[in-house]
């Protein structure tokens, strides 16, 4: 490894990348929690393309995790992510200890916008409260102009660009589409969770989305039966639990009667103890 400069503490992050922008470059900040896949290193590409510097933060954020949720077994691949990142052509790599992030007595939190309040925001009480806080507090610590998220986790951008409108931060924000392995499957650190046969029956998360974009193609508007077309292909992928498989407001994520000019899927379900999620935008043909 020869490129990427590994800082692990926010003083130093800031006090170089400080220096970075008075010299005149454009700083991309690309935040993970770690194990990375195709998916990270595409924001990472991106992040090279716009800006002149990419800086990735791997940081497996507690407080983003519900109390039976998998914090502790979350997968923790450092040495892999290094290489992968240099690979990518990163430039700076924030890796910073659970103390530096949230020092004892650490007490202060963001609330959630309103459109954290559904969906993930409900089945996982506190998820994003957790997340909009390491998101400021990593916008603090990196001065970037630009943020780069998945649409993977769509609820999760619309909660951070709502913060960023809501507070007035000086940060603008890019989404990137959604990676997927050859079968369609999207990239997850989570996936590596999945057996064999798992595996293979999470793929109707992907086929459950195409088919709700099917219909709409076809003409199909009424939310409800393409609700019960995703959940009848999932039921026979088979999964082992829905926590939702739903058709919202692309902006506000609210339910759906009708499609609109352009509307999302978005599922959550179970395959073995595994969580997955995954979405598609729909457009009215
Ligand atoms: P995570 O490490 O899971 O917190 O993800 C870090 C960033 O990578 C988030 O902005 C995710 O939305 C994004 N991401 C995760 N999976 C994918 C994927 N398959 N394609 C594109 N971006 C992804």
């Amino acid at each position: 490894m020869d490129r990427v400069r590994v800082v692990h503490t926010p003083l130093e992050i800031y006090s170089q990348l400080a220096h970075e922008r008075s010299a005149g470059r454009t700083v991309g900040l690309v935040p993970t929690m770690g194990a990375l896949h195709a998916g990270h290193l595409s924001l990472v590409k991106q992040a090279k393309k716009d800006c002149e510097l990419a800086v990735a933060t791997i940081f497996v954020n507690p407080t983003q995790f519900g109390p039976n949720e998998d914090f502790s077994k979350y997968p923790r691949t450092l040495e892999r992510d290094l290489e992968q990142l240099d690979n990518a052509g990163c430039d700076y790599v924030f890796v910073p200890s659970s103390e530096q992030i949230y020092a004892p007595g650490h007490s202060t939190f963001i609330e959630p916008p309103s459109v954290a309040s559904r969906w993930e925001g409900e089945i996982r009480p506190g998820h994003f409260r957790g997340v909009a806080t390491v998101v400021l507090k990593l916008f603090m610590m990196v001065p970037a102009q630009v943020a780069f998220f998945g649409r993977k986790d769509y609820q999760q951008v619309a909660v951070i660009r709502a913060m960023v409108e809501d507070l007035n931060l000086p940060i603008r924000i890019e989404v990137c589409d959604t990676i997927r392995e050859s079968d369609g499957l999207a990239m997850s650190s989570r996936n590596r969770y999945l057996s064999s046969t798992e595996r293979a029956r999470a793929l109707g998360l992907w086929r459950a989305l195409q088919g709700a974009q099917e219909l709409v193609q076809q003409g199909e508007r009424d939310v409800g039966k393409i609700e019960l077309a995703m959940q009848q292909v999932l039921l026979a992928a088979p999964v082992d639990s829905i926590d939702y498989a739903r058709v919202v407001d692309a902006q506000t994520m609210e339910p759906l009667q009708q499609i609109e000019e352009v509307a999302v899927a978005i599922i959550a379900a179970r395959f073995g103890s595994t969580r997955l999620i995954d979405n598609l935008t729909l457009y009215r043909p």
